[in-house]
C-alpha cells in the first residue's frame, strides 16, 4: 500500500501546504526472485516514483517496501547500508547521470569507494572486471564520460549499478534516451546478465514493445495506482482494463492484417493533484459507467497471477453463475 504525495508550495508565504501531487496512491505488489517486472505507465503515472520508494532514495508517505520480509524502514543505520547495496538502480539519462569530471575508473569505482570496500588495487582490478563484463576493457577506464556514445555510458552507469553485488537492479527507463539500434543491444545486455549474476529486474518504461521483450509479468498504472497486473501474456493476450487495451493498441504490429483497431484515449492524463473522482480513468474511458465516476474500482482476481482494477470485469464476473 505504498503511497508518496509531495507538498505543493503553498503560494501564501509561511503557509503550509494543504495540497499535494498523489504521485503514488496505494500501490502493492510482490516482486519474485530472478524475474523480471515490469512496470508501464504514461509519463506522470508513478512509475519513477515508485522505483526511488524501492531504492530508499525517498521514504513513502504511507505503506512500506519490504527486502526479504523485513521493512526497509525498519532497519538500523548498519542494515540499511546492506540492503542499499542490495538493490541497485540505473536511471534513464545515461548523459546526465555520470560526473563529466571523473573517470570511467573512479566513477565505476565509486559505490566500493562509498561503501569501503577493497583497497585500491583491488577495486582497480574490480573496476576492470566489471567494464568486461558490460562490454567494454580496461582500454576505457582511464578516459572521460563525453568520449563514449549513449549506449556506452549506460553500459557504464550499469557496470556501477553491479558494482555492489545487488540482487535487485531497478532500471528507469533505461534505453529511452538510446537510438533504437542502440536499444536492443543495452538490453540484451540487461538479458544477459540476469542470467549470468541471477539478477532480479524492476523494469520501469513506457514502451511496451520493449517491456514486452524483456518483462516476465507487467504492472500498467494510471494516476498513482497499479490498473491491471499480471503475466506479460495475460497482459498481451488477454487485457482486460480499458486503459491496457488502448495501450496495446498503440503498438505497430509487425503484419498490419493482425492489427486491431486503434484505440484512441481522449483528452490528457488528468492531474494528480485533483485525480476524477471514482475510477480515475473515467474521462477517458470508452467504457465508463454512471458508477465509474462516483465509485473506486478494486483490484479483483482474473487469475492466480492476473488482477485488474475495472467495474467492467465485476459486471462481467456477476453475470457467471456460480456453479
Ligand atoms: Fe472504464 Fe469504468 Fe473500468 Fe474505469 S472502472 S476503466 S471508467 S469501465
Ligand atoms: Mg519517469
Amino acid at each position: 500500500n505504498l503511497k508518496k504525495h509531495f507538498p505543493i508550495k503553498s503560494s501564501i508565504p509561511f503557509k503550509k501546504s494543504t495540497q499535494f501531487v498523489k504521485a503514488v496512491d496505494g500501490v502493492s505488489f510482490d516482486l519474485y526472485k530472478g524475474e523480471t517486472l515490469g512496470i508501464v505507465g504514461e509519463s506522470g503515472c508513478g512509475k519513477s516514483t515508485v522505483a526511488r520508494l524501492i531504492n530508499q532514495l525517498i521514504s513513502p508517505t504511507e505503506g512500506v517496501v519490504e527486502f526479504k520480509g523485513t521493512d526497509l524502514a525498519s532497519l538500523n543505520t548498519k542494515d540499511i547500508r546492506s540492503a542499499r547495496k542490495s538493490i541497485q538502480m540505473v536511471f534513464q539519462n545515461p548523459y546526465a547521470s555520470l560526473d563529466p569530471r571523473k573517470t570511467i575508473e573512479y566513477l565505476v569505482a565509486e559505490p566500493l569507494v562509498i561503501h569501503g570496500i577493497g583497497d585500491e588495487a583491488s577495486r582497480k582490478k574490480r573496476v576492470i572486471e566489471l567494464l568486461e563484463t558490460v562490454g567494454l576493457s580496461a582500454y576505457h577506464a582511464k578516459r572521460h564520460p563525453h568520449e563514449f556514445s549513449g549506449g556506452q555510458r549506460q553500459r557504464i552507469n550499469i557496470a556501477r549499478a553491479l558494482a555492489l553485488n545487488p540482487d535487485i537492479v531497478v532500471c528507469d527507463e533505461p534505453v529511452s534516451a538510446l537510438d533504437v539500434s542502440v536499444q536492443a543491444q543495452v538490453i540484451n545486455l540487461l538479458k544477459d546478465l540476469q542470467k549470468e549474476f541471477g539478477l532480479t529486474y524492476i523494469f520501469i518504461s513506457h514502451d511496451l514493445n520493449v517491456v514486452n521483450y524483456m518483462c516476465d509479468r507487467i504492472a500498467v498504472m494510471y494516476l498513482g495506482k497499479i490498473v491491471e497486473i499480471g503475466t506479460y501474456k495475460e497482459i498481451y493476450e488477454n487485457p482486460q482494463h480499458p486503459y491496457t487495451q488502448a495501450l496495446l493498441s498503440a503498438i505497430p504490429k509487425e503484419n498490419p492484417f493482425d492489427a486491431k483497431e486503434r484505440i484512441i484515449l481522449s483528452g490528457d492524463v488528468p492531474s494528480p493533484v485533483n485525480p476524477p473522482s471514482g475510477c480515475a480513468f473515467h474521462k477517458r474511458c470508452r467504457f465508463a459507467m454512471e458508477k465509474c465516476a462516483t465509485m473506486q474500482p478494486t483490484l479483483d482476481t482474473v487469475t492466480a497471477t492476473h488482477q485488474v482494477s475495472c467495474h467492467l470485469f465485476e459486471a462481467i464476473q456477476q453475470e457467471v453463475p456460480t456453479p
